[in-house]
């Protein structure tokens, strides 16, 4: 059974940090997320206004956040002296765990700026896990050609290219088995895939466009497109052809309490996370 449509969380125009702009989906109005995803963030443009600010120093504890740069240059650092350069086509995956607190800090005063970034949850077991990151280069993603002369970017999870080989992203073994590609369509071309039935899953389209599933009308851009269940999922680009990232993973089922950065299971896990930052006891372990 192929997956349909069953939710449109739109973008949301808003800003965050020290003012940077950006659309929110997931994670914004109503906080509509789907679990275990809790938020997804589009930054993209081309007037320094809109993110020389960056987002200084702040704290995260209780999931993983996952940074895809399309274009530009942002430098992380962390309370350990970490310090990690993100630029075009890089990936950073950070398990916040039971704390972290960095900044993220535009690295150009023009041009243009472009990505996402994505919260994922942890399960309750690993909500105080040690923190830790992966920073991948964009020569550290496999890509993989499609039948129709598009092309897709393994960032995590295992896709099966046409030789029928299975390709396995960077980001390979958590225990919500995330699936995350980047799908170029050209004009007109169709692509089919199967999904976990397991798992959660929804598009977001960054551009041109394309129908989804067995709908002849347009989905909307810059708006998370949840997919119902089904086996596998398919799309197909208008004659304009069509970019979109596509994630997927297994649901939680626990429940959620989130105070801003923090993200925990109840109300005295987020009181006891606010009082370990204040008291610089966060990212103790
Ligand atoms: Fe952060």
């Amino acid at each position: 059974m192929n997956r349909e449509i069953t939710r449109i969380i739109p973008g949301i125009l808003t800003s965050d940090g020290a003012g940077v702009r950006l659309r929110r989906s997931l994670g914004g109005q109503d906080r509509q997320r789907l679990d275990p995803f809790l938020m997804l963030d589009e930054f993209s443009s081309n007037d320094p206004n809109d993110y020389l600010a960056g987002f200084p120093s702040h704290p995260h504890r209780g999931f993983e956040t996952v940074t895809y740069m399309l274009e530009g240059h942002m430098l992380h650092q962390d309370h350990l002296g970490n310090q990690g350069h993100l630029k075009t086509g890089g990936v950073q995956w950070m398990t916040a765990g039971r704390g972290i607190i960095h900044s993220e800090m535009p690295q150009q005063e023009s041009g243009t700026m472009r990505g996402f970034q994505l919260w994922i949850n942890l399960p309750a077991k690993e909500k105080m896990k040690p923190a830790g990151y992966q920073d991948i280069q964009e020569d550290a993603i496999p890509r993989a050609n499609l039948l129709g002369g598009g092309m897709l970017k393994v960032i995590a999870g295992e896709y099966r290219n046409l030789q029928g080989e299975l390709i396995r992203g960077p980001i390979y073994g958590l225990s919500t088995e995330p699936l995350f590609f980047d799908i170029h369509l050209m004009p007109n071309e169709h692509f089919s895939n199967p999904l976990p039935s397991t798992h959660n899953a929804f598009i977001y389209i960054y551009e041109g466009s394309l129908m989804v599933g067995s709908s002849s009308q347009v989905a909307p851009k810059q708006a998370a497109i949840i997919l119902g269940e089904g086996k596998q999922f398919n799309m197909t680009a208008t004659e304009e052809g069509a970019k979109a990232i596509v994630l997927a993973a297994k649901p939680l089922d626990e429940p959620i309490v989130q105070h801003g950065p923090f993200v925990m299971n109840t109300r005295e896990e987020i009181e006891q996370a606010i009082d370990d930052y204040q008291h610089n006891r966060l990212t103790a372990v």
